[in-house]
């Protein structure tokens, strides 16, 4: 006999993990199946430390959260954790900013304890079984060995609509050329000298300066560095919109074999040229190509670039975002397009069910939402408040069928 969950959650995303305790919470029976072996998705993977889209954006001096629910009680949990943790004003809006590793640990936290959950990581999905417009069963395999469990329903939180594209529903295919990925890895020895960030600027204008000679290749200089205070390494972000431009020779194969070698050249560089970083040296791995967009599934609604400016209400909202629509392109710097101050955008339940299915929902990055929107949505807060809002539908679902949540 098949194990049976009322709701399974397909990926441990921020979106992901607020759509599982938000099910269990609604009294499902709920499975989180997670191919990494560790929780956090994207935001872990890349030891994001900042999460943006939580607060409201305001002139006012001190922060105000956007979100009751999961997503405030997500940020206190990161908080509690590291007592450094808090909410710092960068620019036109406010983010909470956290030592690496931190959104991890509070997700470990939630998912160990809340009832009625089962967590499998290094469980891949591999295929659905479906009954019209219904799934009924997940297939999945855990260290190499198949499994089948059956599903009321599901919840895409894949980052990359895994699960609608296996359900063959529509898909909005991705635009890198707006929403460049990037390389994200560690480096040791990086010297507390270089914390203050008049040290970054002068590292980041050699680099520049390096580029324009030609002696490191386009788009080295697109880096940032946050160096760990008091532990001698920092993380890098190298964008790699340079990569995906058209005009870059061969642009369309090898994007992790060139992203390694703009590292590598970076590594060198630093060592010949920086003084104090002779020693520079990657930490572990090589670090991960990270994609910031991602496919989604048609939806009964699509959020626009027009609802994200324009403050859109909708009857149905079950989730907000007030993040500035975030542009990553060939040119380098980001571009935002902010939302007035004080305000956010409703995203109603429409944007969280697939179009011509029953039984799945999404969350996080492949909801139902256009280019520009999406860059808007696919924030940390803005996820955590999706995945909620999934997990609650997925419950609401449930509970009307005959084999109801108790
Ligand atoms: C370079 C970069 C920097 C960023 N910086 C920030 C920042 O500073 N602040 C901020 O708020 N946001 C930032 N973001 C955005 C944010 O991290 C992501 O948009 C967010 O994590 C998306 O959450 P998600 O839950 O939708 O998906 P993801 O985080 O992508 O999680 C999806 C999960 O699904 C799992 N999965 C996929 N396929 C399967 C399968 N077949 N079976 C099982 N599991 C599967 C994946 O392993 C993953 O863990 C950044 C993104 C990038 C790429």
């Amino acid at each position: 006999m098949k194990q049976h969950y009322h709701v399974v959650v397909a990926g441990a995303g921020p979106s992901g993990i607020a759509a599982a305790v938000a099910a269990s919470r609604n009294g499902c029976r709920t499975l989180l199946l997670e191919k990494n072996s560790f929780p956090g998705g994207l935001a872990a993977m890349g030891k994001i430390s900042t999460i943006c889209g939580l607060y409201h954006n305001s002139v006012k001096p001190a922060p105000e959260l956007l979100y009751d629910g999961f997503p405030r009680e997500f940020a206190a949990r990161v908080m509690s954790l590291d007592l450094l943790s808090g909410p710092v004003r960068s620019g036109r809006v406010f983010v909470l900013h956290s030592r690496p590793g931190m959104i991890e640990a509070a997700a470990r936290k939630f998912l160990e304890s809340t009832k009625n959950l089962d967590v499998h990581y290094r469980a891949e999905i591999s295929g659905l079984t479906m009954d019209g417009k219904q799934i009924r069963q997940i297939q999945f395999s855990v260290s190499g060995r198949e499994q089948v469990v059956q599903a009321d329903a599901v919840i895409d939180s894949t980052g990359d609509a895994v699960i609608g594209e296996m359900a063959g529903a529509s898909l909005l295919l991705p635009d890198e050329t707006e929403q460049a990925p990037a390389l994200l890895f560690s480096i040791t020895n990086f010297g507390d000298a270089f914390s203050d960030r008049s040290d970054i600027i002068r590292i980041r204008m050699k680099i520049k300066h390096a580029v324009d000679l030609g002696d490191l290749p386009r788009g080295t200089d697109d880096v940032s560095f946050s160096p760990d205070i008091g532990g001698g390494s920092a993380f890098v972000k190298l964008n790699l919109g340079a990569l995906i431009c058209p005009d870059h020779d061969g642009a369309e194969s090898g994007l992790e074999e060139k992203a390694q070698d703009m590292k590598k050249h970076l590594i060198h560089f630093l060592q010949k040229n920086v003084g104090g970083l002779e020693h520079v040296q990657t930490i572990g791995q090589s670090g991960t190509v990270l994609h910031r967009a991602g496919k989604r599934a048609e939806g009964l609604y699509l959020l626009t670039r027009e609802d994200v400016l324009n403050n859109a209400q909708f009857p149905d909202a079950v989730a907000r975002g007030n993040w500035p629509i975030e542009k990553y392109s060939c040119s380098g710097a980001p571009r935002f397009s902010y939302l007035p101050d004080e305000t956010a955008y409703d995203i109603p339940g429409r944007c969280l069910r697939v179009s011509g299915m029953d039984n799945l929902f999404t969350a996080g990055k492949c909801i139902s939402a256009d280019d520009d929107a999406i860059a808007s949505a696919r924030v940390i807060g803005c996820c955590l408040s999706t995945g909620e809002a999934a997990g609650n539908l997925a419950g609401q679902f449930v509970s009307k069928t005959d084999r109801s949540c108790p």
